[in-house]
């Protein structure tokens, strides 16, 4: 098929334009990304709840972060 779809983001075809697809891209990423829980210490990838709201599935510990990255905003925006 056509050569978008092969490409990261592939799955929106040639929709939504291209800085949309990008910063989708980049923040499906950033959410797949293990990060230490700040109860437990362990290293894991966190469930997403809701916007903001992230959980460890380790030990069920339930914090907030940025809406699609259970970075605070901060930490998201500088790396
Ligand atoms: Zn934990």
């Amino acid at each position: 098929m056509s050569a978008i779809k092969e490409r990261a983001g592939g799955e929106l075809g040639v929709k939504y334009g291209m800085k949309l697809r990008r910063d989708y891209v980049r923040l499906k990423s950033q959410r797949k990304q293990p990060m230490r829980c700040p109860s437990c210490g362990k290293h894991v990838v966190m469930d997403r709840i809701a916007a903001g709201i992230w959980r460890c599935p380790k030990c069920g510990y339930t914090f907030t972060g940025s809406a699609f990255s259970p970075r605070p905003y901060s930490q998201v925006i500088s790396a």
